[in-house]
């Protein structure tokens, strides 16, 4: 139901909103009396939902991928109160927004049926079949097919994947850092490859250096990147102009580039 605009606002009021209802468990809907909602179009933000809870003590934003803008209000609170609090946080609103586009627009992995994630010197390749376990089979040119029951869990499918990369990365990335410390003349003590969420790579004070095995998930020349800015490190500690400009020297002047292109890729899968 659209109400005519009051101030900028296009405003249209959802009694009992079902699409907010679905949110609940089916034993819980005793609880659709006590909630009433507003739904608002902001001519900077976008759409946004205010929902009133009984259950609510304190006023509540959320910017949400899929459940969009929304702000949760105690149910004595005048929707217009809502209204005010959601303008006096349109900068925080926008820069939400602006880092939920960042993170939609990154390289997303799929583990399902006919997927296929690339890895530096092959492939990871996903198919269903009648089998009783998860097999995973090496096969020419780099390829790893992972073949997995009709029911599996998905946690499986992750930890074989990880497995690979563990196997992948043993082969490639010592011998990649080994090559561009000899060819550029840096000295580091010990390799650790990492499975983590965290970082790509690092560097630490005793000069031993950290490689994410995810970095065989993101295109060679990005992999080069992440190697030699740790490598970087063992000469200049921070990331101060010396540090950048001889980091953009040994990225052939490319280190902006292709630190915009990292940022497309989630170490997490
Ligand atoms: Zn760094």
């Amino acid at each position: 139901m659209v109400i005519p605009k009051i101030g900028s606002a296009k405003i249209d009021i959802i009694f009992d909103c079902a699409s907010y209802f679905s949110n609940f468990a089916p034993n819980k809907m005793f609880t659709l009396f006590s909630i009433s909602a507003k739904r608002i179009y902001h001519p900077v933000i976008g759409e946004y939902l205010i929902v009133k809870n009984r259950k609510s003590k304190t006023m509540r934003l959320s910017v949400h991928s899929k459940r969009g803008i929304r702000i949760g209000i105690p149910y004595h609170v005048q929707f217009t109160e809502a209204e005010k609090f959601v303008e006096s946080k349109i900068d925080w609103i926008k820069k939400a927004l602006e880092k939920q586009k960042k993170r939609e627009e990154k390289v997303k992995i799929g583990m399902g049926y006919g997927d296929e994630i690339k890895i530096i010197g092959g492939a990871i390749q996903f198919w269903e079949g009648n089998f009783n376990k998860i097999e995973v089979i090496c096969a020419e040119g780099g390829k790893w097919l992972v073949y997995y029951p009709l029911h599996h869990k998905s946690e499986e499918v992750r930890g074989e994947v990880i497995r690979i990369l563990q196997k992948v990365s043993k082969s490639y990335l010592p011998a990649r850092l080994e090559y561009f410390a000899q060819m550029y003349g840096f000295k580091y003590n010990k390799l650790f490859l990492k499975n983590n969420i965290s970082n790509w790579g690092s560097c630490s004070v005793k000069s031993n250096i950290n490689l994410n095995i995810h970095l065989m998930r993101i295109p060679q020349e990005v992999c080069d990147y992440v190697i030699l800015h740790e490598l970087v490190h063992l000469k200049y500690r921070n990331h101060g102009a010396e540090f950048h400009n001889a980091l953009n020297y040994l990225c052939g002047g490319k280190e902006k580039e292709l630190k915009k292109e990292l940022l497309r890729y989630n170490p997490e899968i």
